[in-house]
């Protein structure tokens, strides 16, 4: 294992979030959290951060840890196990039901938050050893269309451009990212670019988001067309001459068919408006743009892969650039932003379902190549089962065994209630994790295995521009926590494979996964990291960020692919898709008239099961909400505020409801974050069908026919208490981290009395409990000798919340204070804070732009200091200057 470093000592490492993939130092504090500032050496930040990155210090204590290998019992209790048994019973287990039913009855789900390296093993050993494919990851409800998109064009999985593309393009075109929230930092070199040089960004997403704010041309697409945009696209170049015959004819084939098909679905300007739904004149805006411009690029993102026909989508925008012959030079391409940390490094170590290893496929060579090279004579022969399809044959009994690391599919996956009720059938379900409790481990996990977390482990991460970073531990692994790529390799050696698994540490797995990278390759494959096949352990650590291909010979020096063709198809060209007609899977249907969205808000990750730990993260947006258009909602019955029945074919859940003018009548949406351990009922992965697409498995999470009503609750309020609280069936409530504690927000139909007996069976075990009824108010405060554990105020919907009950003495010690609300005072609504590094609310930013004292970002940031530090919250900071401006 590999030996941590010293407290106190700043560490170089990378963010553990998005696919922008930026450098960090990182400071311990030596008390459990730790300074974290961007690194101005890394390349991919050059000292930037978000609101995330930013508050990662918050969100390393051991609260709520898993640290120990658990095993569940008969009646559901975990228990602790010694790592020896844990490690047998998995291996023992998998070998038992392998025996009986053969390869194919096992399965790993894996995870764009996983190292390479724990990739690498993982999927070396269900691939190559135990025999089956059935590998597949999160990052399949990410960018598994990307890949199918790129690999039909180019015959690869190749991201061909850089970030510095984006610094140096004339025209950025964004298509379905709110780059704004979801890639902050690069979004900011976009913008960086606007200013410095005058770059034009076009914004393509059917929903105003912060990102279209910042937008010269914002085109509020049709949901499910962009596929039809950018086929329109392609005949206006062709009939504009804009076309690149020199590229096309050397370095492409299919252009003519591609051509004809996108006729037939977008034959000029204005049936490619009527059929996106968008002004004439903007679309004719956006094709002049773009042919005018040399330098473009067209950067994607989960708007254009979660769908159903996500794989057309990539190839129409390919197709463009392909016709132009735009690709591969600086300033100018195709750009698949990634979501997760990770997901490259899992895709160059072949851990979607459909790949084999180190980007090779299950080609008759590629599968000889890698069996010799693992020397692996039981190595997989065909594609496995991608995530929706394993989660079925799960709940149809045919997987029984599964190990899921680093994710949370009880949450994320399509018809997420289902995907519970599959894990408990399954014979064996190890869950290797960060945490004790999420959707996950509680539907039933048999064997819970502690997976060393960021900070505490060491390994490699790939970030959308192909730059393979170091992510570094900075204090030990606790207890006895171990990293996954041991955890696996110790399993493989149980099972009868120790032979293929000699590792001691994961600079032994990087170097056999760049050696098979570089296996035979000879410029055959895009990926090759052959120069650092042999790198020693000191230079693994020392490894400074770099791009791939990292070929034996090369200078090392930033590398674009294609910009004189040689793709890696049979023929060495790029393939033109002709796309099928767009048509959205499933038309809405009587009872479902909305359109549903989905996705990712500012200041949270995933499914908070990290970033729901930290306060200042908790509090830009603290409630699962559903935003709806003003007319849609007057004709609703719902007002800014209320609650709303979110309701699809698969479930429902109940959101606050926002009402937003950006958003598209007719169209709704939801973000993803909720999960049963932060909301009542707010989970949409339960909202989501299992409609996937045709050639990359990922499903559609963008368009889902979709029902919205009102929920009426007669009472609201709040509880703040040091532990988790469970409340009575019906509550809607919400959770939120505090310093020192957890904030509930509640609303109910349940009267004062039921408070007060609530209150009572809560806190009254551990705490005395001090508890006031005012009007139909009902306050109660609990304490533990002097010090206040807990408080709860429940009061009647339409009126303002007093809290009463505070005693005795008033709560005397500051944290009490600081943990209750102050004695006798009005409480609010908290308003949502807009910069979550110094901790600005909306209602500071407003006032200072009403007062006069700011009219600029520039100006709000020397008065509130928001905005000044990662600069995540700069778009909003402009739109509510705006709003004032429209206002007066
Ligand atoms: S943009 Fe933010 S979340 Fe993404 S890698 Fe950078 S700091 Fe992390």
């Amino acid at each position: 294992m590999n030996v941590p470093v010293q407290k106190h000592q700043a560490v170089r490492t990378t963010c553990p979030y998005c696919g922008v993939g930026c450098g960090l130092i990182v400071e311990p504090d030596g008390h459990g959290g730790a300074a974290v500032a961007g690194d101005p050496a890394h390349p991919a930040n050059f000292a930037r951060i978000c609101s995330k990155g930013a508050a990662l210090g918050e969100t390393i204590a051991l609260d709520g840890r898993l640290l120990h290998p658990m095993l569940r019992q008969g009646n559901g209790k975990l228990t602790r196990l010694r790592w020896d048994d844990a490690l047998d019973r998995v291996a023992s287990g998998f070998n038992e039901i392998i025996g009986r039913h053969g390869p194919h009855a096992v399965a790993f789900y894996l995870s764009g938050q996983l190292l390479t390296e724990d990739y690498y093993v993982a999927n070396k050993l269900m691939k190559g050893f135990i025999g089956s494919a059935n590998v597949d990851t999160n990052s399949r409800l990410c960018m598994a269309s990307s890949v199918a998109g790129h690999r039909r064009a180019f015959g690869a999985d190749t991201v061909p451009g850089t970030y510095t593309d984006l610094d140096e393009a004339d025209l950025i075109v964004l298509v379905g990212s709110n780059a704004a929230w979801c890639h902050p930092v690069l979004f900011q070199r976009m913008m960086l670019n606007k200013d410095l040089r005058g770059a034009r960004l076009i914004v393509i997403d059917p929903r105003r988001t912060a990102t279209a704010e910042e937008a010269d041309l914002f085109l509020p697409i049709a949901p499910g067309t962009d596929s039809t945009l950018f086929c329109g696209l392609l005949v206006h170049m062709a009939q504009t001459h804009t076309l690149d015959y020199a590229f096309i004819d050397e370095h492409t084939s299919g252009f003519e068919d591609a051509l004809a098909r996108a006729r037939t679905i977008a034959p000029g300007l204005t049936a490619t408006a009527r059929a996106t739904g968008l002004p004439v004149a903007d679309v004719a805006r956006f094709f002049e743009l773009y042919c005018a411009t040399e330098r473009v690029v067209t950067c994607f993102s989960q708007g254009v892969n979660q769908s159903a026909q996500g794989t057309d989508k990539v190839n129409a925008i390919i197709n463009c650039h392909l016709a132009c012959g735009r690709i591969g030079r600086p300033g100018m391409g195709p750009f698949s932003l990634t979501g997760q940390p990770n997901a490259m490094g899992g895709r160059e170590v072949g851990g979607l379902a459909n790949q084999l290893a180190a980007h090779m496929g299950f080609s008759a060579p590629d599968v000889d190549r890698v069996r010799r090279f693992w020397d692996a004579p039981h190595v997989a022969t065909r594609e496995g089962l991608k995530a929706v399809q394993m989660f079925e044959a799960i709940a149809r009994g045919e997987i029984k065994a599964l190990w899921v690391m680093a994710t949370n599919p009880a949450v994320s996956l399509p018809r997420a209630e289902a995907v519970r009720n599959a894990l408990r059938e399954l014979e064996l379900f190890v869950v290797s994790e960060n945490v004790l409790s999420n959707d996950t481990v509680n539907a039933g996990a048999h064997l819970l295995l502690p997976a060393a977390a960021w900070g505490e482990k060491e390994g490699t991460v790939t970030n959308s521009e192909r730059r393979i970073s170091r992510q570094r531990a900075f204090q030990p692994p606790p207890n006895e926590v171990r990293p996954d790529w041991w955890i696996v390799t110790q399993v493989a050696r149980r099972m009868g494979f120790a032979e293929a698994f000699p590792y001691t540490r994961s600079a032994d797995v990087f170097r056999e996964h760049a050696a098979l990278s570089a296996f035979e390759n000879g410029g055959t494959r895009d990926f090759d990291l052959g120069a650092v096949a042999t790198i020693s352990d000191a230079d693994y650590d020392a490894l400074e960020p770099a791009q791939w291909p990292l070929r034996a010979g090369d200078d090392g020096k930033e590398q674009r692919f294609f910009s004189a063709g040689k793709f890696f198809t049979p023929s060495r060209k790029a393939q033109f898709i002709a796309p099928e007609p767009p048509a959205l899977r499933e038309e809405t249907a009587p009872g479902y008239p909305f359109r549903l969205n989905s996705g990712r808000i500012r200041d949270q990750w995933h499914t908070m099961t990290r970033t729901g730990r930290s306060p200042r993260l908790a509090m830009h947006l603290p409630e699962p909400f559903v935003e709806v258009h003003p007319t849609d909602a007057r004709a609703a019955g719902l007002g800014d505020g209320d609650f709303a029945r979110v309701a699809t074919a698969q479930g429902s859940c109940i959101m606050k409801v926002m009402i937003s003018e950006g958003q598209q009548p007719g169209s709704l949406f939801v973000p993803i974050h909720w999960s049963d351990e932060t909301a009542s009922c707010a989970r949409v992965g339960d909202l989501v069908a299992a409609h996937t697409d045709p050639h990359s498995g990922q499903p559609e999470a963008k368009a889902m026919p979709a029902a919205i009503s009102p929920v009426v609750f007669s009472m609201r309020g709040f509880a703040r208490t040091r532990d988790l609280l469970a409340f009575p069936p019906g509550t809607w409530w919400t959770r939120t981290a505090m310093t020192d504690g957890i904030e509930y927000r509640l609303a109910a139909r349940l009267g004062p009395l039921h408070w007060h007996d609530f209150a009572f069976n809560a806190f009254s075990d551990r705490a005395r409990v001090v508890d006031e009824l005012i009007g139909r108010t009902y306050s109660a405060s609990a304490f533990v000798a002097d010090e206040l554990y807990g408080c709860l105020c429940v009061g009647p919907i339409n009126e303002p919340l007093q809290f009463a009950a505070l005693s005795p003495a008033d709560a005397p010690d500051q944290s009490a204070r600081a943990f209750a609300p102050g004695s006798k005072e009005l409480i609010q609504p908290a308003e949502p804070i807009i910069c979550a590094c110094f901790q600005v609310d909306l209602a500071a930013v407003r006032a200072a732009i009403a007062c006069g004292e700011a009219h600029s970002v520039a100006q709000i940031g020397c008065k509130l200091r928001a905005g000044t530090n990662c600069g995540s919250c700069i778009t909003e900071l402009k739109r509510l200057i705006k709003e004032h401006r429209r206002l007066i």
